[in-house]
């Protein structure tokens, strides 16, 4: 546990839990849906990536780093490794040394507690009566004591904390961290299992049944359950009535909302990144039909944002 691995920490977001926050994007997810907007942070181990808009095509790289397998050809660097399996790749400080761009770059980077408290008690100044820390990702359960320690560091230095996960984990792992957690946020992306496991990689039981249990027995945590509607998964009435009425039971609740969130291609240059093809292809939905399912999940379920 002393380490985790992090891909990103962004300040100032007002998109991730109420406030103003810090985002901690952990490394490594269980699931491979195929509409991910953070590729970058699904593979558990430090990985190369290189952006081609900042690139020189100097072959700086190629030079410096010839035993990594790291090529120019085409106008496109390249290297040895995409087996996903980790591989060998150069240490961060090699990578600064070749590439004068940042163009290619590592990553995911280990981090100690320690070291990400000191980050969020300095930004803590910023942080408005409601902000403070998110851990996103990738998926935080993932690496459960790293973020059971920091929750709960964070907690004991008076920061509040939120959390956006998939809620695949054991359950003691998730009971475990919701202890520490003021604002949680979690995705129930479609009610039909099958269809879960062939577009993210899959079954969604595990995940409902957490879901339940702590819509059941954590009444004081605030709850934000998130639907984002995918071309061909779920954008149409009866999946989106069938998450509403699972949610339906847990009504008397007034700290429980549903967000649906509108498909986006806003991680189609990451694939590009880590040569990896965007696995939906070219598909769009509109804002009209994305408002009609919204409408239709107001028909079912009352508090809607
Ligand atoms: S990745 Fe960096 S070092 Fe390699 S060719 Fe591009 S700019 Fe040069």
């Amino acid at each position: 546990m002393k380490e985790g691995i992090i891909t990103n920490i962004q300040h100032f977001s007002l998109e991730d839990g109420p406030g103003i926050r810090t985002v901690i994007f952990f490394k490594g997810c269980p699931f491979r849906c195929k509409w991910c907007a953070n590729p970058e942070t699904q593979k558990f181990h430090l990985e190369l990536g290189w952006s081609k808009g900042s690139c020189l095509k100097c072959g700086s790289c190629v030079k410096q780093l010839y035993k990594y397998n790291i090529s120019l050809k085409n106008e496109e660097v390249n290297w040895g490794d995409k087996s996903g399996r980790g591989g060998s790749i150069p240490s961060p400080d090699e990578v600064e040394l070749a590439c004068p761009t940042k163009s290619l770059h590592i990553i995911g980077k280990k981090y100690k507690v320690s070291e990400l408290i000191d980050i969020l008690i300095e930004q803590k100044p910023f942080f408005d009566d409601t902000g403070g820390l998110t851990l996103s990702g990738g998926e935080p359960l993932a690496q459960p004591e790293f973020a059971e320690a920091l929750l709960k560091k964070a907690h004991e230095n008076g920061i509040r904390t939120a959390i956006e996960t998939t809620s695949y984990a054991e359950w003691n792992v998730v009971e475990g961290i919701v202890r520490h957690i003021d604002y949680y946020m979690t995705d129930i992306k479609v009610m039909d299992s099958e269809l879960h496991e062939k577009w993210t990689g899959l079954p969604n039981q595990r995940l409902l049944s957490n879901i339940g249990k702590l819509l059941k027995q954590f009444p004081e945590v605030h709850f934000r359950i998130r639907t984002p509607v995918i071309p061909e998964v779920n954008d149409n009435p009866e999946a989106i009535i069938a998450i509403g009425r699972f949610l339906k039971t847990f009504e008397n609740r007034d700290n429980l909302e549903w967000e649906l969130l509108k498909y986006h291609r806003l991680g189609v240059p990451k694939y590009e990144a880590l040569h990896r093809e965007y696995p939906m292809g070219k598909v769009e939905l509109s804002q009209e039909k994305f408002s009609e399912l919204k409408s239709v999940a107001g028909f079912v379920f009352k508090s809607i944002v």
